[in-house]
């Protein structure tokens, strides 16, 4: 599998580090049910068939964070952009 890097270009996967769905975000910990937020956010994640955004960082190369969609069935990563552009 390869990533195409915004910075980089295409590399192999192996230059790349997984953390998982980059849909998510974390809870406000100031919340009433604060303790259930960050149960469900640490714990309860979706395993989609399909089309999925992810966070992958780019350890061997620029050390960028990226969102990537990939498809978990085949593989196929249809782009990557970086995730500091989602923040913002
Ligand atoms: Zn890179």
């Amino acid at each position: 599998m390869r990533i195409p890097c915004p910075y980089c270009g295409e590399r192999d996967i192996h230059e790349f580090a997984y953390l998982g769905d980059a849909t998510v975000s974390r809870p406000d910990p100031a919340r009433n049910d604060a303790v259930q937020a960050f149960y469900e956010y640490v714990y309860l994640r979706d395993n989609p068939a399909g089309s999925f955004q992810e966070l992958w960082y780019h350890a061997a190369g620029c050390h960028s964070w990226l969102v990537v969609t990939r498809d978990t069935r085949t593989h196929a990563i249809f782009g990557a952009r970086l995730a500091s552009r989602e923040a913002s």
